[in-house]
């Protein structure tokens, strides 16, 4: 929670500065935006975990800006608070009905929204931690990881950067399965779980796709440079086992590889590439890293 990041949406320069202070001596990561409009840019750009906004802004107001929110899927879950001189009845319940979770009027005590910010995070991270989280490897799961990527595309696109995308697989895990049983399989994917966890750089990003499938985001990487990192991983995984009552279990994996933006711009984009490379990996003998090629999409 303390390393919550919260978006403050506030026209008046004053006010922002106020806000944000407030916020940063808590140990708050901060983002802002000083009207509705640059406050979507901010949630389409950012992983923002808690809003406060204020109401009466140019270009476009906080009501409409709480309602677009709550309009996408990707933000609508987001805990957002009024922060407004309008103290009317009406004016906070139009705030409650548009889909705030709580109203705070201005003059306010900075003791107050830090009480009732730590409130709202406490309850509500638990929650995102739970829905974003893989049960069984404790890594993140495909749902975020759809967020971490489109995070990392909109960055990567503003900053001019490039990154990798991998995709692993592991080999014949369906024999592996039928040969040793649905539990041990189970175990080797919190082993390699664990493995792809400890094995990255802090700033790269793993989870699990779904079944035996996990990803990688190699933020600010080449293709080059996440070739060398996936093919050492996957060495990593062939030469250590799992060891589980005392047996060892080997297995292998293959990998797909693609880059941002030179083999896509977009997510979607991406992922296709990474899966056809993958593809590329399993039908060439599998346990290798195989680069995403334009001319496999011509192939293809
Ligand atoms: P390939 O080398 O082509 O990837 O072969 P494969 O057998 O790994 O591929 P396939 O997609 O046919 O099978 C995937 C297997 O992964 C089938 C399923 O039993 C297993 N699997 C998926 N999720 C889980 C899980 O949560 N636990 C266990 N134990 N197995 C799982
Ligand atoms: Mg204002
Ligand atoms: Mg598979
Ligand atoms: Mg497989």
């Amino acid at each position: 929670m303390n390393n919550s990041r919260i978006l403050v949406v506030e026209d008046s320069p004053q006010m922002l500065n106020l806000i944000r202070t407030i916020l940063l001596r808590s140990g708050f990561e901060v983002v802002t935006a000083m009207n509705g409009k640059e406050g979507l840019d901010a949630v389409r750009m950012h992983d923002v975990d808690l809003i406060i906004s204020d109401i009466m802004m140019p270009e476009m107001d906080g009501f409409q800006f709480c309602s677009e929110v709550r309009k996408n899927s990707r933000s609508d879950n987001i805990p957002f608070i009024f922060l407004s001189a309008k103290g009317g009845m009406q004016d906070k319940l139009s705030g409650f009905e548009g889909g705030a979770d709580d109203y705070i009027t201005k003059p306010f005590d900075p003791n107050e929204l830090m009480m009732r910010v730590t409130a709202i995070l406490k309850r509500t991270s638990r929650y995102r931690l739970e829905a974003y989280t893989d049960s069984l490897t404790g890594l993140s799961n495909r749902r975020y990881f759809d967020k971490k990527l489109a995070e990392v595309v909109s960055l990567s696109h503003r900053y001019k950067k490039n990154f990798g995308l991998a995709i692993f697989d592991i080999d014949f895990f369906k024999d592996f399965n039928d040969k040793f049983g649905h539990l041990v399989g189970d175990q080797v994917l919190i082993h390699l779980g664990r493995f792809l966890k400890d094995h990255l750089r802090d700033s790269d990003f793993s989870a699990r796709y779904g079944g035996e499938e996990f990803v990688v985001i190699l933020p600010d990487t080449s293709k080059e440079t996440s070739m060398m990192l996936m093919n050492r991983m996957r060495e990593a995984v062939q030469d250590k086992p799992l060891i589980h009552d005392g047996k060892e279990y080997r297995i292998t994996v293959s990998v797909g590889v693609a880059e941002y933006p030179t083999d896509g711009d977009t997510a979607r984009e991406l992922i296709k590439c990474a899966d056809d490379a993958l593809y590329e990996s399993k039908t060439s003998g599998r346990n290798c890293v195989t680069a995403y090629l334009k001319k496999q999409a011509a192939n293809s």
